[in-house]
Formats: structure tokens, C-alpha cells, sequence
């Protein structure tokens, strides 16, 4: 396990020190985190490493999952959807499973924390439940931009009832939110299996595993199957690129716990790539390792990023830390990380052409790739690592436990 002394390699000794300083007035607090899954997506991600360093520094902070039933998921993947700009017709009995989830949860789930952190939609009405005594946080990772009405509405009135939101992009600001709205960027774990430096020998072994031939160029996208990574779009690209250097496609996407839809966006990838998957230039990988991924990104040539809507975008993050050159859309968080031009390049969305001829430039100039991926890596040092996120959680728990 990781503690803050082996961040000392990555971050100054003055970085560490004040995490410990910060600290000092939490000690004998207790904390508690719900998300609803323990594995898969960015939250996850993101808890797994920076719980234990939080205890490290002196916090007693502990994390628990929602238990949810399928029915629960899909119309919590639902909310998501409609959370970021889809239609969802919100009936009484979409209304009421999702409730009744957080109440059962709520029944063997006992809370006498000194604060409680609630992550995205799944477990929001849970405060409902208790008799509060003590802070509760929501910690919004999605993009909250363009809201379904409706929704933003039902989902406003167990909001209202928390002490203060934190967002992850001042273009998420809700202005009807009449509370604290603090933004924390997301970050990465340079230590992590997914993030930590690997040897040539362990990068082959797993992409000879997982059947990646490295005889061509790799263009990879890593993102669950989730029509807002656009993965169809990726394709498409593809095969605009093909046209002009010979590379293959990487897709790679875990299924989440919490995510029924991926499973037929995959079939409808399979559908649009069928020749390309069967002559070998576009691979699909659904397994979920963290070494594959750090192996796939620290070997690809190119990285892209084809989200229609991205709440940040952490494997642009991982990408840039691995000093890959990243062709990215121009949208949510990944405009906090990715200057066109500095870390990779910024493309809109619908422009399929255009990421195609980014990705070509940098197909034909590796150089390039490799001074834009070293400035990558110094802005993922300065803003989006673990310790920074530590450093802001404990101003947070000072601010509103004082
Ligand atoms: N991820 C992974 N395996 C996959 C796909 C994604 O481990 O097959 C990880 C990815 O490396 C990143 C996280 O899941 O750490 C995705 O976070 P991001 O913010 O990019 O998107 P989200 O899934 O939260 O929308």
C-alpha cells in the first residue's frame, strides 16, 4: 500500500509536509464516503487511492458502496444520460425505485461520522434517511452543463439539503443551486498499477497477453462503452486514418458494475468495425486490468479521446502523465488539461476529419507527439495528482468541521 512518503519521489518534500500540517486539526475526525461502485469509471478510480493516503495523513476516512439491483442501475445510468443533455421520461416508479434503493441501503448502513461524502446521483437521497448530524457533501464528477429539466428539478430537492457540492469545472456552476458550489479538479495516482512506470519487458508481456500485435502504430481509445466516449465516432475516424498510414485501433472498455448500457454499444461497435476486428487493425478489449492500461497507453502512438461530453476525463490525464500525445475533444473537463497544441490537440466533437488529420500529423511527426507529451506530463504534475486532491479535501474538512 502507498503512503504519502513514496509521493516524495514524484511531488516536494514541501508538498508532503503541508498534507501533514493540514491534517493536524482532523485528527480522532471520521469520515465516510458512499459511491456505488468499488471498481470501473473515474470515481472509483480515484477513491481507491486516495482513501488510504488520507488515513495515511491522519484522517479516519472509510468508504462504502451502494448496493443497488439492476433496475436501479439502469435508471440511475438513465439519470446520468439525462444529467447530461438526454431525454428521459421520469415516471413515479423510476422515481420511487431509486428512492426506495437509498432507503433500504440506509436501514443496515449506520452513519455517526463527523461528515458524509456522497458521490454523483446513485446515493443522493440517502441524506433523506438519516437525522443529520453532521455535514454532508455532494460530490458531483458528471457534467452538469445541460441538464434535463425535469430531473435537475426532482434531484435539486435532496441537494438542498446538503452543507455544500463540489464540482469538478466552474462551467458546471449551477446558478438555481442556492449553495456552496466548490470546484476540485479530479486527479490521478502516479503510483497506481495503472499509472506507475513500467519496464519494456512487463509492457510486451501484457500486450502479448492480451493478444495487441505492435508491428504497426497504435491508436488507442480507453473508455467504457458509453455512447458519450463515442466509441462508433472512433471508429470512423479510424478508418479515415487507415487511409493514409497503416496503424490499428485499440478499444479498450471495462464494463462498470454500474452500467448496463455498455454491453450493447459494444455490439454496435462490433457491427460497425466487423472487417476491421476480423483483419487485426481494430482491437476490442473488455477486460478490466489496470497494467493492460497503463502498458496500452505507454505504447500507442497516438491516444484519443473522442467524448461528446467528458465531466473531466482522467484517461486523458493517465495519457498525458505517460507523456502520449493526445487528440482529445474540446469539450467538459478535458479543456482544463489538453491547450490545443500542448499535450495533445483540442478537436470539436462532430469534426471527424479534423481529428483524423491530428492524428495523422502526429502518426507522421513522432517528434512532435514527444514535446507535446513532456509538456503533458509537467501540467499533469503541477495540477491533476493525488497529493493535490489530499491537500484540497483537507482544506475542505477544515473549512466546514471547524
Ligand atoms: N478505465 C479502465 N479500463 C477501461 C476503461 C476505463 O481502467 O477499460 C479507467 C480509466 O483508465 C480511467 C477511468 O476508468 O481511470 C475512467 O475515468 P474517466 O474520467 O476517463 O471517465 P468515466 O468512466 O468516469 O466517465
Amino acid at each position: 500500500m502507498r503512503l504519502l512518503n513514496d509521493y516524495r519521489r514524484i511531488v516536494s518534500d514541501e508538498v508532503i509536509s503541508d498534507i501533514y500540517k493540514k491534517a493536524r486539526k482532523l485528527y480522532g475526525k471520521r469520515i465516510i464516503h458512499i459511491n456505488s461502485t468499488y471498481m470501473g469509471g473515474g470515481v472509483a478510480e480515484i477513491l481507491s487511492g486516495f482513501v488510504p493516503l488520507m488515513n495515511d495523513a491522519g484522517v479516519d476516512m472509510g468508504w462504502r458502496i451502494l448496493h443497488g439491483n439492476p433496475d436501479f442501475f439502469n435508471i440511475t445510468k438513465k439519470f446520468h444520460n439525462a444529467l447530461q443533455g438526454d431525454a428521459i421520461n421520469l415516471t413515479e416508479i423510476k422515481k420511487r425505485l431509486y428512492v426506495e434503493a437509498n432507503e433500504y441501503f440506509s436501514t443496515y448502513t449506520h452513519i455517526t461520522h463527523d461528515c458524509v461524502i456522497i458521490h454523483d446521483p446513485q446515493p443522493l437521497p440517502l441524506i433523506q434517511f438519516y437525522k443529520k448530524r453532521q455535514p454532508w457533501v455532494w460530490r458531483c464528477h458528471v457534467d452538469l452543463s445541460h441538464p434535463d429539466n425535469g430531473l435537475w428539478n426532482f434531484l435539486k430537492g435532496f441537494i438542498l439539503r446538503y452543507d455544500i457540492a463540489i464540482i469538478s469545472n466552474k462551467k458546471y456552476k449551477k446558478i438555481d443551486l442556492p449553495i456552496e458550489q466548490r470546484i476540485i479538479f479530479p486527479v490521478i495516482n502516479p503510483l497506481s498499477p495503472k499509472n506507475m512506470d513500467l519496464n519494456e519487458k512487463d509492457i510486451s508481456k501484457y500486450l502479448k497477453k492480451f493478444k495487441v500485435p505492435t508491428d504497426k502504430p497504435l491508436l488507442t481509445q480507453i473508455s467504457r462503452f458509453d455512447k458519450w466516449k463515442d466509441p462508433i465516432g472512433v471508429i470512423e475516424v479510424f478508418k479515415l486514418v487507415r487511409k493514409e498510414v497503416d496503424c490499428r485501433l485499440v478499444l479498450c472498455g471495462s464494463m462498470a458494475a454500474d452500467d448496463p448500457e455498455g454491453i450493447r454499444i459494444h455490439e454496435r461497435v462490433v457491427q460497425r468495425a466487423n472487417n476491421l476486428i476480423e483483419n487485426g487493425d481494430v482491437i476490442l478489449i473488455t477486460s478490466e486490468n489496470s497494467i493492460l492500461v497503463n502498458a496500452l497507453q505507454r505504447s500507442s502512438a497516438v491516444i484519443i479521446q473522442k467524448s461528446l461530453r467528458e465531466g473531466f476525463g482522467l484517461t486523458v490525464t493517465e495519457a498525458l502523465w505517460k507523456e502520449r500525445p493526445v487528440v482529445a475533444s474540446n469539450v467538459g473537463g478535458i479543456s482544463l488539461q489538453i491547450k490545443d497544441g500542448q499535450g495533445g490537440f483540442l478537436v470539436d466533437p462532430a469534426d471527424t476529419k479534423g481529428f483524423a488529420d491530428r492524428i495523422i500529423e502526429l502518426m507522421r511527426n513522432p517528434d512532435l507527439g514527444k514535446d507535446m507529451g513532456k509538456q503533458g506530463r509537467e501540467t499533469v504534475r503541477n495540477n491533476f495528482l493525488i497529493t493535490r486532491l489530499v491537500s484540497d479535501y483537507l482544506d475542505l474538512l477544515n473549512d466546514i468541521l471547524k
